[in-house]
């Protein structure tokens, strides 16, 4: 549902109340039919469509409030290369093994969880946005807190603008690390100037970033992080339902020799257990083993933990869900018809917005459609100028919301962020980057290349009158 509403401009995640028509587009989609009912009239009732179910493959169980539990929040590490993500990874798991399990070998499965007075959190264990964000194209939002590492010597750079861009689209609370605290030559003043540049304002200069003061090295500020970090998290009301019809995410997979097909996931709601039949993609399967990141057979997972399972029929792809089914005949039925549907889809292109149909998407035009822009330059000047000017133009119907806009080459990330929020990328005398390419094509997304500043804006322009002539 997440990536159904990116398209019409909304960067929901789990705890977003969504408005009526918002609501009801979904619904729309996928075949319900929404009453509005009794929402209006009480003010603050959480919405509570009154829908009219088709029938669904896998049940889906109601989760009265009485039966949702706190759960454990699930955080990403992001932050420019060098500025220490790894090694903060490193010190939080060496350091916060639940008691009774330090010094022994804790496995890299892709995420871990840790104990903090007395309560858990999980990390995931790949930093960066790459993973971050194909997820998210995936529609798998597992991360709940973004924390945000930079280096007090080095200041914000690239990548950390990179990070920010991509965790706003996402609508993620960001708590910033500035790390390297112990070197003479840190400068975490600096680190928080160049912070409000990029619009995140730090609490101790009236905004409302938590900014924290950390050494990867020493561990220093460390435990203070992690309070902040659990204080967010009762913040965002983090719940779940372990007994509700399980869900889980998966954030890594792998195919051993002899092994078989294995994969960590992230449990988002229910109980995973041994023996549980699912769906997981295509394919069916049945929970053979789990293991926790500390390598121990475990027999169930509750919500937020991560876990290795076993019992793939095929390897799954980062970002599909598992989800349990009553049996595996109803796993194998399931499976079929969606390899059949799979085929059936891969005849045909994904959709995608393009410049071309901008206007066509309006509808009824009691809404501005949004053309929804990610814009590559050469240098940075160039960038401000084309954006400006594009801003500028007046339109009655669409209005341009621009995804990002940096100097450089259109990279791999760009591709997933414009695939994620629907947007179509204009490049200005920049070129593609070859693995770039590839993910173009996969994603269906449209890029437009341009040498003559006057041509790209009249393009735009174009499209926004709805005078584009579509692609041959
Ligand atoms: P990543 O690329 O962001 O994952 O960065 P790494 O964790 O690999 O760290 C890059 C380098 O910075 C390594 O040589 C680390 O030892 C060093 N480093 C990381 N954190 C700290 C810190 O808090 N203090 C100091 N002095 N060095 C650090």
């Amino acid at each position: 549902l997440i990536a159904d509403l990116l398209p019409i401009g909304v960067f929901a995640n789990p705890a977003t109340a969504l408005e009526a028509d918002q609501i009801s587009f979904l619904c729309e989609k996928h075949g319900f039919i929404y009453e509005r009912g009794k929402r209006e009239k009480g003010a603050g009732v959480k919405a509570q469509p009154e829908i009219i179910e088709e029938p669904a493959p896998v049940a889906v169980e109601e989760e009265p409030e009485e039966t949702l539990k706190e759960r454990m929040p699930i955080i990403t590490i992001m932050g420019h290369v060098d500025h220490g993500k790894t090694s903060l990874l490193d010190y939080i798991r060496r350091t916060r093994v639940v008691a009774g399990e330090a010094g022994g070998i804790t496995q890299h499965i892709g995420a871990y969880t840790v104990e903090h007075n007395g309560q858990k959190l999980t990390f995931l264990d790949t930093p960066g946005h790459a993973i971050f964000t194909e997820m998210r194209a995936r529609g798998a939002d597992v991360t709940d807190i973004v924390v945000l590492v930079v280096a007090a010597n080095d200041g914000i750079m690239p990548q950390t603008r990179e990070a920010i861009t991509h965790t706003k689209a996402a609508g993620k609370t960001v708590i910033v690390a500035v790390n390297k605290c112990d070197l003479p030559s840190a400068d975490p003043v600096k680190a928080r100037t160049g912070l409000m540049e990029e619009g995140l304002v730090p609490t101790d200069f009236g905004g409302d970033i938590e900014c924290v003061n950390v050494s990867a090295l020493t561990g220093e500020g460390v435990s203070d992080l992690l309070d902040l970090l659990l204080l967010q998290a009762e913040v965002l009301e983090l719940k779940a339902n372990p007994k509700a019809n399980c869900r889980a995410s998966i954030i890594e997979a792998r195919m051993e020799q002899g092994k078989g097909s294995s994969a960590t996931v992230i449990v988002q709601s229910g109980t995973l257990k041994v023996g549980m039949p699912f769906i997981c993609g295509p394919y069916s399967g049945k929970v053979r083993t789990l293991f926790d990141d500390k390598g121990k057979a475990i027999k169930k997972v509750l919500p937020g933990m991560p876990a290795e399972v076993a019992g793939f029929v095929e390897t799954p792809n980062v970002g599909d869900e598992l989800v349990e089914m009553e049996s595996e005949r109803a796993s194998r039925k399931l499976s079929e018809e969606r390899q059949e549907e799979l085929r059936a889809s891969r005849l045909a292109q994904p959709r995608r917005s393009r410049m071309e149909d901008i206007l066509a998407m309006m509808g009824d035009g009691s809404q501005k459609a949004q053309l929804k822009l990610y814009l590559k330059g050469d240098v940075q000047g160039s960038v401000e100028a084309i954006k400006k000017a594009i801003l500028d133009i007046h339109s009655d119907k669409v209005e341009c919301l621009f995804i990002g806009a940096s100097a450089g080459p259109i990279s791999e990330s760009d591709v997933l962020l414009a695939s994620s929020s629907d947007a179509i990328i204009l490049g200005f005398n920049v070129k593609v980057e070859s693995n770039a390419v590839r993910m173009l094509k996969r994603e269906g997304v449209q890029v437009k290349l341009y040498s003559i500043v006057y041509e790209l804006i009249d393009q735009v322009r174009d499209a926004m009158l709805g005078l584009l002539e579509p692609e041959t």
